[in-house]
């Protein structure tokens, strides 16, 4: 469990897998400081009621929030709920965590349209949440009082890209027979780039940008053969997020630590 991020958090795909057991995780971090924007597409759905009951044993510390990272007015409205909430605040911490894949899509079978809908929200939908936050998290750097200069943190400003160890190129040739999956491994790639492009950018705002393989995780995504629980997957990122600092910006680490070569 997290004892140091503190501030204000969004997670995205925070209503199941590894976005609730984020939430849950960082809802239990003690203390009164900082709260969580929980974002999921259906909030008042089936498919979120683990994370309502969540919202609900963690009083004050939850807003679920309806965000579909594939929809540019969800995203606007998104971050317009949180700004209104946040008021003269900033926002500390972003986890871009929400994915799909097509998992049985071999080359005969993986057409324009799974490419195309993997890209949206695997790599378009960040980047869009990105923009549009970019003055929250602007102003959270700009905030912390507790940090001297260009000392960058998650607690201060950060942006964490969930990827995958199969967006590596380098490591395709051991990783590509398991699963060949085209529009995901190609989505992350990118996702990649576009955590290396935005950590370039934003260092001027002392914002730190990273990339973030969870492991092989029991959800619906990872399926049940995965050999780490959420929990573990979570526990063991959270961790890795509080020591992260100006060196790991633009880097692709795993959920313990290890730096995964692109
Ligand atoms: P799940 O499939 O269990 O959960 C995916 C989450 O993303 C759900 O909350 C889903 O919401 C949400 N989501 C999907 N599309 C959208 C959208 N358009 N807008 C908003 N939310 C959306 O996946 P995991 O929890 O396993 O994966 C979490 C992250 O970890 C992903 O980035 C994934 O790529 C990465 N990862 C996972 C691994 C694993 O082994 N599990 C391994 C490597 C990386 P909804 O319920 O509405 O569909």
């Amino acid at each position: 469990m997290s004892e140091k991020l503190k501030g204000n958090i969004l997670v995205t795909g925070a209503n199941r897998g590894i976005g609730l057991a984020l939430v849950k995780q960082l809802g239990e971090t003690p203390g009164e400081e900082g709260h969580i924007y929980a974002c999921c597409r259906d909030p008042q759905g089936p498919g979120a009621q683990a994370l309502r009951d969540l919202s609900t044993q963690c009083p004050g510390k939850i807003t679920v929030v309806k965000l579909d990272v594939s929809d540019v007015d969800s995203i606007s409205s998104a971050v317009q709920t949180v700004s209104r909430i946040i008021g003269a605040g900033g926002l500390n911490l972003l986890i871009n965590n929400a994915a799909i894949n097509r998992p049985e899509t071999p080359l005969s079978a993986c057409e324009k349209k799974d490419m195309m809908e993997v890209y949206e929200t695997n790599v378009v939908g960040p980047f869009l949440l990105v923009k549009m936050l970019l003055p929250l998290l602007q102003k959270a750097a700009e905030m912390d009082s507790t940090v001297k200069g260009d000392k960058m943190s998650c607690s201060r400003s950060a942006i964490v890209n969930i990827s995958s160890l199969i967006s590596s190129i380098e490591k395709c040739p051991e990783t590509f027979y398991i699963k060949q999956m085209y529009p995901y491994r190609t989505s992350k790639a990118a996702l990649n780039m576009l955590s290396r492009c935005l950590a370039e950018d934003f260092r001027r705002h002392n914002i730190l940008v990273a990339a973030v393989h969870p492991g092989w995780v029991r959800t619906a995504m990872g399926g049940e053969m995965a050999s780490l629980t959420p929990q573990d997957s979570v526990s063991g990122m959270l961790s890795i997020l509080t020591s992260l600092s100006n060196k790991h910006s633009g880097m692709l680490l795993d959920w313990e630590g290890n730096t995964i070569p692109w």
